[in-house]
């Protein structure tokens, strides 16, 4: 009754039942085979699958039972659906053959250990040179797009869908839109354009326009493309010679058969309903390779994934499962499926970040091995050093103060971050707590990002402290002061930096080494191995943002373990604090110290303003104020188009300030230039300093009044905030003038950011908004590679994993987290992922 039916029905009658379909099942593999390499696209058999299909079901009953055929047609099948189900089938003719062969071979020894568990044959760790089932000639260049193993590759998603059942007419494209057309191919060539062997160019008509593809570096396509067959292409409108056209765009051939005029063939595109998936690519892997690629490792290795969220959870808040997730995350029926599938997997990354934060800080306040300082014997000496200041703290200041102090007499080791707005006054706080830690025979450390910080805090907490160089001590990096309040008790306190002299240095490391170095301040050179602090109680980090987090935890990795209070200017953004943060408890500085004056933030970007703004330096320093000019380099260079220290300090020295004192400071000076230059400063025989931003964080020269920004375009938001928080810290009112010519793009984005905002936690929310949460979220801040699937937009996403994964860890323990092991091995891959990169 059929064609290739009648033959094998036959069979089936008088052979035995195993070997009855036999020529049904080559034929069957033959077609889907053809099909496979025609990318699904229902052409291996004239006429459509559905018919052959059929044909096959007399000898093959089950096969239109398969998902996700069954109840429907290969027609209406979307290539993605047409693949599971042919990979269903071949699983099922090979499930089927295999009991045969066995029937019909002799030694069954062997057979089992060899085919027992088909499946195991791969993990998702096995390497990407393992898989077999890649092109060869592939998997080097997956590589390249960092997949290691078969859980990269299916998790390698693609960038966007080409959606092949929005098809527009050529007539109504609109220029500079990602759009996709369809029509018969009219003029196919190859074109001498760019290296050899070219390019293809490609013109097709579907009865409203003519639109000309080009293909560059891929001349071979214009022998692929013949005249008269339908394609689709989908890309970025583009025009040339009022033709619409389009460059290297996403190219399908489609089938040729039933269509007669482009109406008909539109609406065909419309009825498949394609949406196929776009790759990030490399060069040399079309689109092709990485499509078969990704869909064989789907094919191997979804059933591997194990699901870690609890049913409870997806359930309230709708998730799909994480099979179905990732296999629609490549080939989704409906752009609903695959927003639902990115839905569920950002929502993972952003629970997962929240979880390891709360894993962390439950592990670690849970060896309840911290430091007792008595608060008791710690509370007259810190009044005594607030006392003798000659300023009052904030009640921001004095609640902070008091809530660190309860912390450290807990025995539970303290974590905290203390943020503020630049000039908020966190280092006075900090100084407390570390004399606090002093009282209790402890030893107390202030790492700060870099030298000229470390260096300043040196002389100014010596400063306040009254403290005295030590006989027979380096006078830069040893002092001796009496602690305040506590009878006669001293205190040593040291200074440790790279740059110091090697003789001065080793001084330096003994005296900590044996405990005599009460307070200890330095740079992350306290970090390396000869320098174990013996009794630390508190370790301080200043301009936290500037270190890594294991950086920020190094310090503090040790028994008993001591508290951590890390310090910010940098506000992170609230939408992301507790994500970046979470293993921190965070304390904020909301009130500036009183009598601050705003500080005026003007742009100067032709001659006029930047004259009006040299203007302003020498009437600033007339009154006696002093003055910043920073430069983005210190020596010009070929490649960067922005001002140099060393050119601007010669140009305004001989020029615009050629009356006025002015001083030079770079990050590669020597420490003793740097040392004597800052201090000329504080002492007011430099005018103006022309810089690089070696002073951007923690500057403080309350004198001040004037941060000239040069080639402004080039500094981020948080640095140009930062160095504008230079000034203002006085009581003198203050200005900051950013010198750019306006730029277009983020550059003039973030100045005009700067100019509107003089609040740092609205300026991070700017950023934010600008750079996306990249930057914060990134390695950089939080020690996690960079999000994958969660984007910026995902607020009310990350507001769930916050709320989630906090009732999770609700009461501290990792008890709820231990009861769904899934998900604790989940965490644990994911976190220790990480941290072999860091290693
Ligand atoms: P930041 O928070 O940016 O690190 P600092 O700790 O450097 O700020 O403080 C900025 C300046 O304000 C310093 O000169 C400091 O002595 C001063 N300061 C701190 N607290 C107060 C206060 N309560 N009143 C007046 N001045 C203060
Ligand atoms: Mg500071």
């Amino acid at each position: 009754m059929n064609v290739g039916g009648r033959d094998a029905s036959r069979r089936s009658r008088t052979a035995p039942p195993n070997q009855a379909p036999d020529r049904a099942v080559k034929a069957l593999r033959n077609v889907l085979e053809l099909e496979r390499n025609l990318e699904f696209t229902d052409r291996a058999v004239m006429g459509g699958l559905d018919k052959f299909i059929e044909q096959s079901s007399t000898a093959l009953p089950w096969i239109r039972d398969i998902e996700p055929l069954r109840g429907t047609s290969y027609a209406v099948l979307q290539p993605g659906q047409r693949h599971r189900w042919a990979s269903a089938v071949m699983g099922r003719l090979k499930a089927e053959s295999a009991p045969t062969e066995t029937a019909h071979t002799p030694p069954p020894a062997k057979k089992p250990a060899k085919r027992s568990a088909p499946r195991a044959k791969y993990t998702l760790d096995t390497p990407l040179e393992e898989l077999k089932f890649i092109h060869k000639a592939t998997r080097p260049k997956l590589g390249r797009l960092g997949v290691t193993n078969l859980r990269d590759m299916i998790r390698l998603f693609p960038n966007r869908h080409v959606d092949y059942s929005q098809v527009t007419k050529i007539a109504e494209v609109l220029y500079g839109e990602q759009m996709t057309v369809a029509g018969r191919v009219t003029k196919s060539e190859r074109a001498k354009i760019g290296p050899p062997p070219g390019a293809a160019k490609i013109m097709i008509n579907d009865g409203t326009g003519l639109l000309e593809a080009t293909f560059f570096r891929q001349a071979y396509l214009a022998n692929r493309f013949k005249r008269g067959d339908l394609v689709a292409f989908s890309g970025e409108i583009g025009a040339f010679n009022n033709l619409a056209q389009m460059q290297n765009p996403e190219y399908d051939q489609l089938p040729a058969s039933s269509a007669s005029g482009p109406s008909g063939d539109t609406a065909q595109l419309t009825h498949a309903g394609n949406l196929l998936p776009v790759y990030p690519s490399t060069d040399g892997l079309v689109q092709r390779s990485i499509r078969t690629a990704t869909r064989k490792s789907l094919d191997n290795g979804l059933v591997l994934l194990d699901e870690y969220l609890a049913d409870d959870l997806k359930q309230r808040h709708t998730f799909a499962d994480l099979q179905e997730a990732v296999e629609s995350m490549h080939y989704p029926d409906s752009p609903d499926e695959q927003f639902q599938a990115r839905r569920r997997l950002a929502f993972d990354e952003l629970f997962m970040y929240q979880l390891a934060a709360l894993k962390k800080k439950a592990e670690w306040q849970h060896r309840r091995n911290g430091i007792e300082i008595d608060s008791k014997r710690a509370k007259p000496v810190v009044d005594a050093f607030l006392d003798s200041l000659d300023f009052e703290l904030t009640s921001d200041q004095q609640t902070s103060l008091d809530g660190f102090l309860e912390d450290m007499s807990t025995g539970i080791p303290m974590g905290r971050l203390l943020q503020g707005e630049v000039g908020s006054g966190k280092t006075v706080v900090a100084l407390s707590a570390l004399l606090a830690v002093n009282t209790s025979g402890h030893h107390g450390a202030l790492m700060a990002p870099t030298e000229v910080l470390a260096e300043q805090h040196f002389l100014s907490i010596a400063n306040q402290l009254k403290a005295e160089p030590l006989p027979g001590e380096p006078k830069d990096a040893v002092r001796h002061a009496s602690l305040p309040g506590s009878g006669n008790r001293r205190i040593t306190m040291v200074l440790l930096i790279g740059s110091l002299q090697g003789s001065i240095k080793k001084r330096i490391q003994q005296m900590i080494a044996d405990g005599e170095a009460d307070l200890i301040i330095g740079t992350h050179a306290l970090l390396q191995e000869q320098v174990a602090i013996p009794k630390l109680g508190l370790a301080v980090v200043d301009e936290q943002h500037r270190f890594g987090v294991e950086q920020r935890g190094a310090l503090t990795q040790r028994d008993p373990r001591p508290h951590l209070l890390a310090m910010s200017a940098t506000p992170i953004p609230r939408t992301l604090s507790l994500t970046v943060y979470g293993d921190l408890d965070i304390t904020t500085l909301k009130i500036l110290p009183k009598g601050r004056q705003p500080i005026t933030t003007t742009l100067a970007k032709d001659n006029v303003t930047e004259n009006a703004a040299y203007e302003l330096v020498r009437t600033q320093v007339a009154e006696g104020r002093q003055a910043f000019v920073v430069c983005p380099l210190i020596e010009p260079s070929d490649s960067i188009e922005a001002a140099s220290a060393l050119v601007e300090f010669e140009r305004l020295s001989m020029g615009e300030f050629k009356d006025l004192r002015v001083g030079l400071l770079h990050g590669r000076m020597k420490l003793p230039e740097k040392q004597d230059v800052m201090d000329r400063v504080r002492k007011k025989e430099i005018d103006v300093l022309v810089a690089t931003p070696v002073i951007e964080v923690g500057v403080d020269i309350p004198n001040a009044s004037v941060m000239m920004i040069m080639s402004a375009n080039r500094f981020g938001l948080a640095q140009l905030h930062q160095l504008r928080g230079r000034v203002g810290r006085g009581e003198h009112a203050s200005y900051c003038v950013l010198m750019a010519n306006a730029k277009a793009g983020t550059a003039s984005e973030r100045i005009e950011a700067v100019m509107n905002h003089n609040d740092g936690f609205k300026l991070a929310e700017e950023d934010l908004r600008i750079r996306g949460p990249g930057d914060y979220m990134g390695t950089r801040q939080s020690g996690w590679d960079e999000l994958k699937v969660a984007t910026i937009d995902d607020v009310d996403l990350l507001q769930i994993a916050r709320r989630e994964a906090s009732d999770l860890m609700a009461d501290g323990t990792l008890d709820s987290l231990n009861a769904n092991p899934s998900l604790a091995k989940e965490l644990e891959r994911v976190t220790s992922a990480h941290i072999t990169e860091f290693s």
